[in-house]
């Protein structure tokens, strides 16, 4: 299907009556239907092959989990299971902790909130304000605290944190029992590993995670049908993966999904009874028209919108993991007047806890993931999840008030995942872009030179530019080199932004 049609089925009126659909209950598949046959490739490995954890079963007897009444048995979350506080001392009362959802699929107990450690709190210093080095001992804190709260679900990548992200949250997890939580993690795509490298990649993770198994390892970032092809299975990655699978040092697989219909459409084909998807959904993106971005061309296919991702996976029995609920943190942000509208309705609610209560009450949603860098983030998410309080219509309709005030075409789509740096040259890429969408957010774009605002705007713009990015880091040193082009999951043509955003900031400077 052509990008012009898909614009066209996408009227505003059908993507908001599908996300108040999505909404519904949806029934939860009992154990005895939840499609464990085999279905495997080649060698016959599939689910029905996948060996037992017994200590898994045995925690999930143990939990004490039953079905609580009321809103909390209509979407299907489940009563908790106390941790015993740090210390050894359990809790006088019991405390309201992280509401769970059952995985149809395996029965796992999942936190709604899960912990997504590609956003770890860094170490900036006098002398390095900008460090990319992360803060391991706030990270262990923010963990701890994570599971004390009902926090089960942690996901990390191999890229993340260019490595340290799997090494501190194993050295984390560690001090913590195995059988308290997932771990999920991926294969990382992006560098086109061969089947050697993907085996050796897949040890060394174990190792960094201190763990002997996954619950859940995901090809990460599947942009397009010709990588999957190309990369899984050529290679041989898939079939290697579910022979992993069958031996149980990964209980469940799946995909991270960032390509276009075509794309999710053939991994869903494929003879693989995937056990969980990782998507990225929000309310921005659900409830306004769906656009594709202005660049697109014919190298660059239009990413599956999500309105029709839901649909489609709905249509299936995987699970979602959501990403970007926040998109890219713009939505804990909001603009003045969004702000406004979410607080005249309810005054002392953060504009994120908007975000996730909307996507975490889907009930097709097994996971929400937050990358949280500061412990307010935590503290703040904790609060919106014990227990989740699931979105309404009528507070649907404040969040589409709020989208009149918020949503802008010029914004660049960087949700600020790092996967394009480093730059041989320097540039700061996600900041540069984090800065030029903050302006727009905020109206300090500068107009043109006969707009009587135009000096302040300009000042505005580029005091803070100034402030957020370090000079050696600015758009300005873009070479043109190419190297983060394709590596963007967002589709953005990132060298030709950067190279106009650097021409940008140069024509204000030299502004009369
Ligand atoms: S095109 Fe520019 S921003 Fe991108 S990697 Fe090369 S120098 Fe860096
Ligand atoms: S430009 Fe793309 S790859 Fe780079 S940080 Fe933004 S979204 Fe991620």
């Amino acid at each position: 299907m052509s990008m012009t049609e898909n614009q066209g089925d996408q009227t505003k009126e059908k993507k908001i009556a599908l996300a108040k659909t999505d909404l519904k209950d949806l029934p939860e598949v009992p154990p005895s239907q939840n499609g464990l046959e085999a279905q495997g490739i080649d060698g016959g490995l599939g689910r029905g092959d996948l060996p037992r954890d017994p200590s898994r079963r045995r925690w999930l007897r143990n939990a004490g989990l039953g079905v609580a009444g009321g809103a909390l048995a209509c979407y299907g979350l489940s009563k908790l299971k106390v941790f015993p506080r740090p210390g050894g001392k359990e809790a006088k009362s019991e405390p309201t902790l992280i509401s769970r959802r059952t995985n149809p699929k395996n029965g796992d107990e999942i936190s709604l909130l899960g912990f997504g450690c590609m956003r770890f709190p860094l170490l900036s210093t006098a002398s390095d304000p900008y460090s990319s080095q992360v803060d391991e001992a706030a990270s262990i804190r923010m963990i701890d605290r994570a599971i004390e709260s009902g926090l089960n679900f942690f996901d990390s990548a191999y890229i993340y944190h260019g490595g340290r992200s799997e090494v501190i949250m194993g050295k984390a997890l560690k001090r913590h029992d195995r059988s308290d939580f997932f771990i999920s993690t991926k294969v990382p795509t992006i560098i086109n590993p061969t089947l050697e490298q993907a085996k050796k990649i897949f040890v060394e993770q174990l190792e960094r995670c201190q763990t002997d198994y996954f619950d859940y390892y995901l090809l990460h970032g599947v942009t397009s049908t010709q990588k999957i092809k190309q990369i899984y299975e050529a290679n041989g990655i898939l079939e290697y993966l579910l022979r992993e699978k069958a031996s149980g040092r990964v209980r469940n697989l799946g995909f991270s999904f960032h390509g276009d219909k075509e794309c999710l459409e053939y991994l869903l084909s494929l003879a693989i009874d995937w056990d969980i998807a990782l998507v990225q959904l929000n309310y921005h993106d659900l409830l306004r028209e769906y656009r594709p971005p202005i660049w697109l061309t014919a190298e660059l296919s239009a990413p599956a919108p999500p309105s029709w991702i839901l649909e489609r996976m709905s249509q299936t029995d995987i699970p979602l993991m959501v990403m970007e609920p926040l998109l890219g943190r713009r939505l804990a942000k909001l603009t003045r007047k969004a702000l406004a509208v979410l607080q005249e309705d309810q005054q002392n609610a953060s504009a994120a806890s908007w975000a996730f209560r909307y996507v975490a009450s889907i009930p097709k949603v097994a996971v929400v993931l937050s990358g949280m860098t500061l412990m307010e983030h935590l503290e703040d998410n904790i609060k919106t999840f014990s227990p989740l309080n699931p979105i309404t219509p009528r507070e649907i309709t404040v969040l589409e008030r709020a989208l009149d005030y918020f949503v802008n075409p010029n914004i660049i789509p960087c949700t600020g995942c790092g996967y394009c740096m480093p730059c041989p040259y320097g540039v700061d890429i996600p900041a540069v872009f984090s800065h030029y969408n903050d302006c727009q957010d905020n109206e300090l774009i500068p107009k043109g030179v006969r707009d009587p605002d135009y000096e302040r705007a300009r000042k505005a713009y580029l005091v803070g530019y100034d402030r957020s990015v370090p000079e050696l880091r600015q758009a300005e040193r873009c070479a043109g080199c190419d190297k983060c082009l394709p590596k963007c999951p967002q589709m953005i043509p990132v060298s030709s932004e950067i190279a106009r955003l650097g021409q940008y900031a140069q024509g204000l400077r030299n502004s009369p």
